[in-house]
Protein backbone atom coordinates (compact mmCIF):
# COMPACT_ATOMS: atom_id res chain seq x y z
CA UNK A 1 0.00 0.00 0.00
CA UNK A 2 1.62 3.69 -0.75
CA UNK A 3 1.93 6.02 1.88
CA UNK A 4 -1.11 7.94 0.20
CA UNK A 5 -3.27 4.86 0.44
CA UNK A 6 -2.72 4.65 3.83
CA UNK A 7 -3.55 7.97 4.91
CA UNK A 8 -6.62 8.29 2.64
CA UNK A 9 -8.01 4.70 4.56
CA UNK A 10 -6.95 6.03 8.04
CA UNK A 11 -8.99 8.95 7.03
CA UNK A 12 -12.04 6.99 5.54
CA UNK A 13 -12.22 5.17 8.56
CA UNK A 14 -12.38 8.51 10.48
CA UNK A 15 -15.19 9.50 8.55
CA UNK A 16 -16.95 6.53 9.19
CA UNK A 17 -16.59 6.57 12.86
CA UNK A 18 -17.69 10.12 12.57
CA UNK A 19 -20.84 9.34 10.50
CA UNK A 20 -21.77 6.78 13.58
CA UNK A 21 -21.15 8.90 17.26
CA UNK A 22 -22.90 11.57 17.79
CA UNK A 23 -22.52 15.57 16.76
CA UNK A 24 -23.47 18.34 18.87
CA UNK A 25 -26.43 19.74 16.45
CA UNK A 26 -28.39 23.31 16.79
CA UNK A 27 -32.04 23.31 17.01
CA UNK A 28 -34.42 26.55 17.10
CA UNK A 29 -37.67 27.08 18.00
CA UNK A 30 -39.12 29.43 15.12
CA UNK A 31 -39.06 28.13 11.53
CA UNK A 32 -36.32 29.19 9.95
CA UNK A 33 -35.61 29.33 5.97
CA UNK A 34 -32.22 29.85 4.18
CA UNK A 35 -31.90 30.01 0.07
CA UNK A 36 -28.80 28.66 -1.30
CA UNK A 37 -27.88 28.21 -4.72
CA UNK A 38 -24.91 27.71 -7.10
CA UNK A 39 -22.90 28.28 -10.55
CA UNK A 40 -23.26 32.16 -10.77
CA UNK A 41 -20.50 33.82 -12.38
CA UNK A 42 -19.89 30.60 -14.89
CA UNK A 43 -20.72 30.62 -18.36
CA UNK A 44 -22.23 27.92 -20.44
CA UNK A 45 -23.84 28.10 -23.68
CA UNK A 46 -22.51 31.22 -25.63
CA UNK A 47 -26.41 32.21 -26.49
CA UNK A 48 -28.10 31.61 -29.77
CA UNK A 49 -25.07 32.15 -31.40
CA UNK A 50 -23.36 29.34 -29.12
CA UNK A 51 -26.03 27.21 -29.95
CA UNK A 52 -25.59 27.54 -33.57
CA UNK A 53 -22.11 26.66 -33.54
CA UNK A 54 -22.26 24.03 -31.48
CA UNK A 55 -24.57 22.61 -33.60
CA UNK A 56 -23.15 23.07 -37.07
CA UNK A 57 -20.31 21.45 -35.22
CA UNK A 58 -22.73 18.09 -34.81
CA UNK A 59 -23.32 18.38 -31.10
CA UNK A 60 -26.84 17.88 -30.74
CA UNK A 61 -27.85 20.61 -28.30
CA UNK A 62 -31.64 20.24 -26.71
CA UNK A 63 -31.12 16.56 -25.06
CA UNK A 64 -31.40 17.73 -21.43
CA UNK A 65 -32.01 20.91 -19.98
CA UNK A 66 -28.14 21.71 -18.96
CA UNK A 67 -27.80 22.11 -22.56
CA UNK A 68 -29.80 25.42 -22.53
CA UNK A 69 -27.12 26.53 -19.01
CA UNK A 70 -26.15 30.09 -20.39
CA UNK A 71 -24.96 32.57 -18.11
CA UNK A 72 -27.38 35.20 -16.21
CA UNK A 73 -28.38 38.79 -17.84
CA UNK A 74 -28.61 41.97 -15.68
CA UNK A 75 -32.43 41.46 -16.14
CA UNK A 76 -32.67 37.80 -14.90
CA UNK A 77 -30.43 39.07 -11.80
CA UNK A 78 -33.09 42.33 -11.15
CA UNK A 79 -35.74 40.04 -12.12
CA UNK A 80 -34.74 37.59 -9.07
CA UNK A 81 -34.00 40.76 -6.76
CA UNK A 82 -37.34 42.55 -7.29
CA UNK A 83 -39.05 38.94 -6.33
CA UNK A 84 -37.35 38.53 -3.26
CA UNK A 85 -37.70 42.41 -2.15
CA UNK A 86 -41.78 41.39 -2.20
CA UNK A 87 -40.99 39.11 0.34
CA UNK A 88 -41.01 39.24 3.76
CA UNK A 89 -40.68 37.52 7.51
CA UNK A 90 -42.35 37.82 10.48
CA UNK A 91 -39.34 40.82 11.19
CA UNK A 92 -39.76 42.32 8.06
CA UNK A 93 -36.58 41.37 6.82
CA UNK A 94 -36.50 40.32 2.99
CA UNK A 95 -36.39 36.92 1.62
CA UNK A 96 -32.49 36.89 0.29
CA UNK A 97 -30.29 34.10 -1.68
CA UNK A 98 -26.89 32.98 -1.06
CA UNK A 99 -25.38 33.30 -4.37
CA UNK A 100 -22.27 30.64 -4.57
CA UNK A 101 -19.49 31.95 -7.44
CA UNK A 102 -17.45 30.26 -10.22
CA UNK A 103 -14.83 33.13 -9.89
CA UNK A 104 -13.22 32.17 -13.13
CA UNK A 105 -14.01 31.54 -16.88
CA UNK A 106 -11.73 29.91 -19.52
CA UNK A 107 -10.26 32.90 -21.29
CA UNK A 108 -11.01 31.09 -24.94
CA UNK A 109 -8.93 33.83 -26.69
CA UNK A 110 -5.57 32.57 -25.10
CA UNK A 111 -6.19 28.75 -24.92
CA UNK A 112 -7.29 28.78 -29.28
CA UNK A 113 -3.46 31.06 -29.66
CA UNK A 114 -2.25 28.36 -27.70
CA UNK A 115 -3.75 25.68 -29.93
CA UNK A 116 -5.76 24.44 -27.01
CA UNK A 117 -2.56 23.04 -25.10
CA UNK A 118 -2.60 24.71 -22.28
CA UNK A 119 -5.84 25.91 -20.00
CA UNK A 120 -5.82 29.97 -19.72
CA UNK A 121 -8.16 31.37 -17.02
CA UNK A 122 -10.21 34.77 -17.11
CA UNK A 123 -11.11 36.21 -13.79
CA UNK A 124 -14.37 37.52 -13.38
CA UNK A 125 -13.03 40.50 -12.60
CA UNK A 126 -11.45 40.88 -15.95
CA UNK A 127 -14.44 40.53 -17.78
CA UNK A 128 -16.27 37.69 -19.43
CA UNK A 129 -14.48 35.74 -22.65
CA UNK A 130 -14.14 36.42 -26.13
CA UNK A 131 -18.07 36.44 -27.61
CA UNK A 132 -19.61 36.55 -24.36
CA UNK A 133 -21.98 39.53 -24.21
CA UNK A 134 -23.66 40.67 -20.82
CA UNK A 135 -23.76 44.11 -20.21
CA UNK A 136 -24.27 45.40 -16.56
CA UNK A 137 -24.17 41.97 -15.11
CA UNK A 138 -21.55 43.23 -12.49
CA UNK A 139 -23.46 46.16 -11.23
CA UNK A 140 -26.52 43.85 -11.40
CA UNK A 141 -25.01 41.29 -8.57
CA UNK A 142 -23.51 44.71 -7.02
CA UNK A 143 -26.64 45.96 -6.83
CA UNK A 144 -28.09 43.03 -5.37
CA UNK A 145 -25.63 42.76 -2.56
CA UNK A 146 -26.34 46.02 -1.48
CA UNK A 147 -30.07 45.84 -1.71
CA UNK A 148 -29.17 42.65 0.95
CA UNK A 149 -30.96 40.34 -0.81
CA UNK A 150 -28.13 38.66 -2.88
CA UNK A 151 -25.13 37.13 -0.34
CA UNK A 152 -22.02 35.75 -2.83
CA UNK A 153 -20.34 33.00 -1.32
CA UNK A 154 -17.50 30.23 -3.09
CA UNK A 155 -18.30 27.86 -4.97
CA UNK A 156 -14.90 27.28 -7.03
CA UNK A 157 -12.30 28.90 -9.50
CA UNK A 158 -13.63 26.73 -12.79
CA UNK A 159 -16.09 24.07 -11.62
CA UNK A 160 -14.39 21.46 -13.09
CA UNK A 161 -11.14 19.55 -12.36
CA UNK A 162 -8.45 21.02 -13.74
CA UNK A 163 -6.28 17.99 -13.35
CA UNK A 164 -8.92 16.01 -15.18
CA UNK A 165 -8.70 18.39 -17.88
CA UNK A 166 -5.00 18.84 -18.45
CA UNK A 167 -4.87 15.30 -18.97
CA UNK A 168 -6.71 15.22 -22.03
CA UNK A 169 -5.54 18.62 -23.39
CA UNK A 170 -2.31 16.85 -23.42
CA UNK A 171 -3.53 13.91 -25.15
CA UNK A 172 -5.29 12.82 -28.73
CA UNK A 173 -8.89 11.15 -28.89
CA UNK A 174 -12.76 12.35 -29.07
CA UNK A 175 -12.41 13.88 -25.79
CA UNK A 176 -9.77 16.74 -26.67
CA UNK A 177 -12.02 16.70 -30.17
CA UNK A 178 -15.13 17.58 -27.87
CA UNK A 179 -13.03 20.25 -26.17
CA UNK A 180 -12.14 21.99 -28.57
CA UNK A 181 -15.16 21.89 -30.48
CA UNK A 182 -16.96 23.72 -27.61
CA UNK A 183 -14.25 26.06 -26.40
CA UNK A 184 -14.22 27.74 -29.92
CA UNK A 185 -17.80 28.26 -29.55
CA UNK A 186 -17.25 29.66 -25.89
CA UNK A 187 -18.71 26.86 -24.02
CA UNK A 188 -16.15 25.41 -21.32
CA UNK A 189 -17.81 21.89 -20.86
CA UNK A 190 -21.69 20.65 -20.37
CA UNK A 191 -21.28 18.05 -17.50
CA UNK A 192 -23.51 15.19 -18.41
CA UNK A 193 -22.21 14.99 -21.82
CA UNK A 194 -18.54 14.43 -20.25
CA UNK A 195 -18.34 13.76 -16.54
CA UNK A 196 -15.04 13.07 -16.96
CA UNK A 197 -14.36 16.96 -16.03
CA UNK A 198 -14.98 16.19 -12.97
CA UNK A 199 -15.36 18.53 -9.97
CA UNK A 200 -13.01 21.26 -8.98
CA UNK A 201 -11.46 19.01 -5.92
CA UNK A 202 -12.63 15.78 -6.95
CA UNK A 203 -10.75 13.77 -10.45
CA UNK A 204 -13.20 11.09 -11.07
CA UNK A 205 -10.98 8.87 -13.48
CA UNK A 206 -8.42 8.28 -10.33
CA UNK A 207 -8.71 5.25 -7.76
CA UNK A 208 -11.76 5.32 -5.64
CA UNK A 209 -9.48 6.22 -2.85
CA UNK A 210 -7.53 9.14 -4.63
CA UNK A 211 -10.37 11.27 -6.33
CA UNK A 212 -10.11 14.06 -4.07
CA UNK A 213 -7.19 16.28 -5.02
CA UNK A 214 -4.06 16.60 -2.41
CA UNK A 215 -4.28 18.62 0.32
CA UNK A 216 -1.60 21.18 -1.35
CA UNK A 217 -3.29 21.42 -4.53
CA UNK A 218 -6.77 21.96 -3.04
CA UNK A 219 -5.24 24.44 -0.53
CA UNK A 220 -3.69 26.58 -3.24
CA UNK A 221 -7.06 26.56 -5.53
CA UNK A 222 -9.12 27.49 -2.19
CA UNK A 223 -6.19 30.60 -2.10
CA UNK A 224 -6.63 31.78 -5.85
CA UNK A 225 -10.70 31.36 -5.73
CA UNK A 226 -10.71 33.35 -2.55
CA UNK A 227 -8.62 36.05 -4.28
CA UNK A 228 -10.24 36.52 -7.54
CA UNK A 229 -13.53 37.08 -5.12
CA UNK A 230 -12.01 39.49 -3.14
CA UNK A 231 -11.29 41.34 -6.09
CA UNK A 232 -14.75 41.04 -7.20
CA UNK A 233 -16.54 41.54 -4.22
CA UNK A 234 -14.24 43.56 -2.33
CA UNK A 235 -14.69 41.45 0.49
CA UNK A 236 -13.82 37.35 1.69
CA UNK A 237 -16.61 34.47 1.14
CA UNK A 238 -17.40 33.21 4.57
CA UNK A 239 -19.38 30.78 2.94
CA UNK A 240 -18.54 27.58 0.16
CA UNK A 241 -20.35 24.80 -1.21
CA UNK A 242 -17.71 22.72 -3.60
CA UNK A 243 -18.54 21.83 -7.13
CA UNK A 244 -20.73 19.07 -7.53
CA UNK A 245 -20.64 19.19 -3.61
CA UNK A 246 -17.28 17.18 -3.62
CA UNK A 247 -15.79 18.44 -0.46
CA UNK A 248 -13.43 15.93 2.40
CA UNK A 249 -11.77 16.92 5.16
CA UNK A 250 -8.64 19.05 3.19
CA UNK A 251 -11.22 21.54 1.68
CA UNK A 252 -12.81 22.26 4.91
CA UNK A 253 -9.61 22.77 6.75
CA UNK A 254 -8.60 25.21 3.31
CA UNK A 255 -12.00 27.17 3.81
CA UNK A 256 -11.10 27.79 7.38
CA UNK A 257 -7.48 28.93 6.68
CA UNK A 258 -9.13 31.50 4.56
CA UNK A 259 -11.57 32.71 6.64
CA UNK A 260 -14.54 30.30 5.68
CA UNK A 261 -17.03 30.00 8.63
CA UNK A 262 -20.13 28.48 6.74
CA UNK A 263 -19.62 24.74 4.76
CA UNK A 264 -23.02 24.29 2.61
CA UNK A 265 -23.67 20.66 2.15
CA UNK A 266 -25.49 18.69 -0.29
CA UNK A 267 -28.77 17.23 0.19
CA UNK A 268 -29.58 13.48 1.48
CA UNK A 269 -29.75 14.19 4.89
CA UNK A 270 -32.05 16.03 7.98
CA UNK A 271 -28.79 16.83 9.71
CA UNK A 272 -28.96 19.94 11.94
CA UNK A 273 -26.14 22.79 11.21
CA UNK A 274 -23.02 21.84 13.34
CA UNK A 275 -19.47 22.44 13.40
CA UNK A 276 -16.03 20.69 12.69
CA UNK A 277 -13.18 20.12 14.01
CA UNK A 278 -11.98 23.53 12.56
CA UNK A 279 -14.68 25.64 13.93
CA UNK A 280 -16.56 25.86 10.15
CA UNK A 281 -20.56 25.90 10.80
CA UNK A 282 -22.09 23.02 8.62
CA UNK A 283 -25.20 23.59 7.11
CA UNK A 284 -27.38 20.72 5.01
CA UNK A 285 -29.80 21.70 2.14
CA UNK A 286 -33.06 19.68 2.65
CA UNK A 287 -35.12 20.86 0.01
CA UNK A 288 -34.13 20.83 -3.77
CA UNK A 289 -36.34 23.82 -5.18
CA UNK A 290 -35.09 23.24 -8.96
CA UNK A 291 -38.11 23.70 -11.58
CA UNK A 292 -35.93 24.59 -14.57
CA UNK A 293 -34.45 20.34 -14.09
CA UNK A 294 -36.65 18.26 -12.19
CA UNK A 295 -39.75 17.13 -13.95
CA UNK A 296 -41.13 15.99 -10.90
CA UNK A 297 -40.64 19.60 -9.30
CA UNK A 298 -43.89 20.73 -7.19
CA UNK A 299 -44.12 23.36 -4.70
CA UNK A 300 -46.90 21.07 -2.69
CA UNK A 301 -43.89 18.74 -2.30
CA UNK A 302 -41.42 21.72 -1.25
CA UNK A 303 -43.64 22.88 1.42
CA UNK A 304 -44.01 19.43 2.60
CA UNK A 305 -39.90 18.64 2.74
CA UNK A 306 -39.63 22.41 4.70
CA UNK A 307 -42.63 21.13 7.25
CA UNK A 308 -40.28 18.02 8.04
CA UNK A 309 -37.49 20.54 8.55
CA UNK A 310 -39.30 22.69 10.82
CA UNK A 311 -41.16 19.60 12.75
CA UNK A 312 -37.43 18.38 13.53
CA UNK A 313 -36.51 22.29 14.59
CA UNK A 314 -33.71 22.80 12.18
CA UNK A 315 -33.66 25.40 9.36
CA UNK A 316 -34.80 24.71 5.90
CA UNK A 317 -32.01 25.11 3.64
CA UNK A 318 -33.70 25.67 -0.20
CA UNK A 319 -31.25 23.79 -3.13
CA UNK A 320 -32.04 26.25 -6.34
CA UNK A 321 -28.93 26.62 -8.58
CA UNK A 322 -28.79 29.59 -10.67
CA UNK A 323 -29.64 27.02 -14.18
CA UNK A 324 -33.54 28.42 -12.96
CA UNK A 325 -33.39 31.89 -13.23
CA UNK A 326 -31.71 31.80 -16.81
CA UNK A 327 -33.87 33.23 -19.63
CA UNK A 328 -31.18 33.91 -22.69
CA UNK A 329 -32.07 30.86 -24.76
CA UNK A 330 -35.10 28.80 -22.77
CA UNK A 331 -36.75 31.02 -20.58
CA UNK A 332 -36.25 28.91 -17.51
CA UNK A 333 -36.54 32.27 -15.19
CA UNK A 334 -40.41 33.29 -15.63
CA UNK A 335 -41.20 30.21 -14.47
CA UNK A 336 -39.50 29.24 -11.74
CA UNK A 337 -40.08 33.44 -10.33
CA UNK A 338 -43.46 32.41 -10.36
CA UNK A 339 -42.96 29.08 -8.05
CA UNK A 340 -40.61 30.84 -5.68
CA UNK A 341 -43.05 33.65 -5.19
CA UNK A 342 -45.85 31.02 -4.73
CA UNK A 343 -43.97 28.96 -2.30
CA UNK A 344 -42.74 31.96 -0.29
CA UNK A 345 -46.32 33.09 -0.27
CA UNK A 346 -47.40 29.98 1.57
CA UNK A 347 -44.83 29.99 4.08
CA UNK A 348 -45.69 33.42 5.10
CA UNK A 349 -49.21 32.82 5.38
CA UNK A 350 -48.72 29.36 7.23
CA UNK A 351 -45.78 30.08 9.59
CA UNK A 352 -46.93 33.95 11.24
CA UNK A 353 -43.01 33.60 13.06
CA UNK A 354 -41.35 32.89 9.88
CA UNK A 355 -37.50 34.12 9.43
CA UNK A 356 -35.42 34.40 6.44
CA UNK A 357 -31.64 34.25 7.18
CA UNK A 358 -28.53 34.01 5.22
CA UNK A 359 -25.77 31.58 5.81
CA UNK A 360 -23.61 34.48 8.03
CA UNK A 361 -27.01 35.31 9.89
CA UNK A 362 -27.71 31.50 11.13
CA UNK A 363 -23.77 31.55 12.04
CA UNK A 364 -24.31 34.93 14.21
CA UNK A 365 -27.06 33.05 15.73
CA UNK A 366 -25.63 30.19 17.07
CA UNK A 367 -22.52 31.63 18.27
CA UNK A 368 -23.85 34.69 20.08
CA UNK A 369 -27.85 34.09 20.36
CA UNK A 370 -28.64 36.84 18.10
CA UNK A 371 -28.53 38.33 14.76
CA UNK A 372 -28.80 41.08 13.43
CA UNK A 373 -31.02 42.36 10.47
CA UNK A 374 -32.63 45.38 9.06
CA UNK A 375 -34.66 46.41 12.05
CA UNK A 376 -32.34 45.21 14.39
CA UNK A 377 -31.10 42.64 16.91
CA UNK A 378 -33.27 39.50 16.76
CA UNK A 379 -33.36 36.36 19.32
CA UNK A 380 -34.16 33.22 18.75
CA UNK A 381 -33.94 30.24 21.13
CA UNK A 382 -31.13 27.61 20.42
CA UNK A 383 -30.82 24.28 21.98
CA UNK A 384 -27.76 21.68 21.54
CA UNK A 385 -29.16 18.09 20.51
CA UNK A 386 -26.91 15.29 19.57
CA UNK A 387 -27.52 13.41 16.64
CA UNK A 388 -25.57 11.52 14.24
CA UNK A 389 -25.21 11.30 10.57
CA UNK A 390 -26.67 7.97 10.49
CA UNK A 391 -29.81 9.34 12.56
CA UNK A 392 -29.91 11.62 10.52
CA UNK A 393 -30.28 10.38 6.91
CA UNK A 394 -33.51 8.03 7.81
CA UNK A 395 -36.04 10.61 7.25
CA UNK A 396 -39.54 10.30 9.03
CA UNK A 397 -43.13 11.66 8.23
ZN1 LIG B 1 -22.15 23.90 -9.16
Amino acid sequence: MSGRAVLNLARKLRRRARDLFPVEGFHFDRPLVLLQSDDWGRVGLRDRAGLEELRSGGIEIGERPYDFYTLETAEDLSALRALLCRHRDSAGQYASIGMNFIVANLDFARIEADDFRRIHLLPLGEGLPRGWNRPGLHDAYRQGVSDGVFHPGLHGVTHFCRPAVERQVASTGDRLDLLRTLWRAGTPYIHWRMPWVGFEYWDPEQPADERFLTATSQRELVGQSVGAFARFFSAVPRSACAPGYRADEDTHKAWAEYGVRVAQNGPGTLMPPHFDDYNTLHLYRSIEFEPATDPAFSVASSLRDIEMCFARGIPAVVSLHSINFHSSVRDFRSRSLELLHELLSALETKYPDLLYLHDENLCDLINRGSYENAQGLMRVNVTKKRTSKLGASQRTG
